[in-house]
């Protein structure tokens, strides 16, 4: 199964898997459980944050699963707290404590927060990481193209991704091309829109026309796209069909007909707005 899902390759030549599995508000209490399912499933890509509160869990999940270590991509992020120099390293060595690793494969800032301005500075300190050899990859999370600027502009590392909302009512269109253009993959957060966009007509259509759900048509017009996804379900009969998403096609008209369900409606902040630093 985990061979079936094909990997994508970082400007700096590290491979992610293309799918994985969100953790962001999996119950407390469960969250080693699931992932340790996702891992059954063939997933070997899990996606955390400091901002979740389950680094710890995941951590666990890694340690108990037998995988060998070099087979899962576990990504990391910087809480708002931390944009200042100092804080940001100490933050991240809070996070290789947490998930009990010596390596992480992924860290990034979270959010950009521009009313803050020092997203620069946090940028800074993640390069001193990776320079470390302490994440394989660096990247950002909710940044739009003027933020990626001032990173590129004031930075020596271009950010291997850029992790931002992505699902059919809100194609993100500029952000994603701003990324091709730069060598900077897409990671598609909420990828199914919270299950909000499941209900859609066209989805109905077109997933019963492959004998499929409308949460794997959703997941296979992400691949298809080039965009890398971690859908989240606490499900575990979901878990485990959200990645059944390699071994069917979808269609140009159908891809074309998804696309065009964009109502340019996001499930979360607009990344020039979020600036809370309290969570
Ligand atoms: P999602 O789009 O993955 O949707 C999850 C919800 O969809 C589930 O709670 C469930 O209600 C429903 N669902 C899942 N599988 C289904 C299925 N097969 N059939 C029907 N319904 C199904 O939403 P998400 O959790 O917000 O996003 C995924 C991951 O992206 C998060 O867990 C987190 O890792 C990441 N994320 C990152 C940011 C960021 O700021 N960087 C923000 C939000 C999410």
């Amino acid at each position: 199964m985990s061979d079936s899902i094909p990997a994508i390759v970082l400007n700096n030549g590290v491979r992610i898997p293309q799918l994985g599995f969100g953790t962001y508000k999996l119950p407390a209490e469960d969250t080693r459980d699931l992932v340790l399912r996702a891992f059954e499933a063939g997933y070997r890509h899990v996606d955390t944050a400091q901002m979740y509160r389950n680094e710890r869990a995941v951590g666990e999940a890694v340690a108990a699963s037998g995988i060998p270590r070099a087979e899962l991509f576990v990504t990391s992020k910087l809480n708002n707290a931390f944009h200042a120099h100092d804080d940001a390293l100490a933050a991240f060595d809070r996070t290789l404590d947490e998930l009990q690793l010596e390596v992480v494969d992924l860290f990034l800032v979270h959010w950009p927060l521009p009313a803050l301005g020092r997203y620069t500075e946090a940028w800074a300190a993640l390069e001193e990481v990776y320079r470390s050899g302490r994440a394989r990859a660096i990247g950002v999370s909710n940044f739009q193209p003027d933020h990626l600027r001032r990173v590129l502009d004031a930075g020596t590392v271009v950010p291997a991704v850029n992790q931002v909302e992505v699902h059919p009512w809100f194609g993100n269109e500029e952000v994603r091309a701003f990324g091709r253009e730069h060598g900077i993959v897409t990671e598609a957060w909420s990828p199914l829109g919270r299950g909000r966009v499941l209900d859609e007509p066209t989805l109905a259509r077109i997933a019963e026309g492959h004998g499929r759900t409308p949460a794997q048509v959703v997941l296979r017009w992400h691949v298809q796209r080039g965009d890398v996804v971690f859908p989240k379900s606490a499900t575990p009969s979901r878990i485990v069909e959200n990645a059944r998403v390699f071994d069917f096609e979808l269609e140009p008209d159908e891809m074309a007909a998804i696309t065009g369900l964009d109502r340019g409606e996001r499930t979360g902040s607009h990344p020039d707005e979020e600036n809370r630093t309290d969570r």
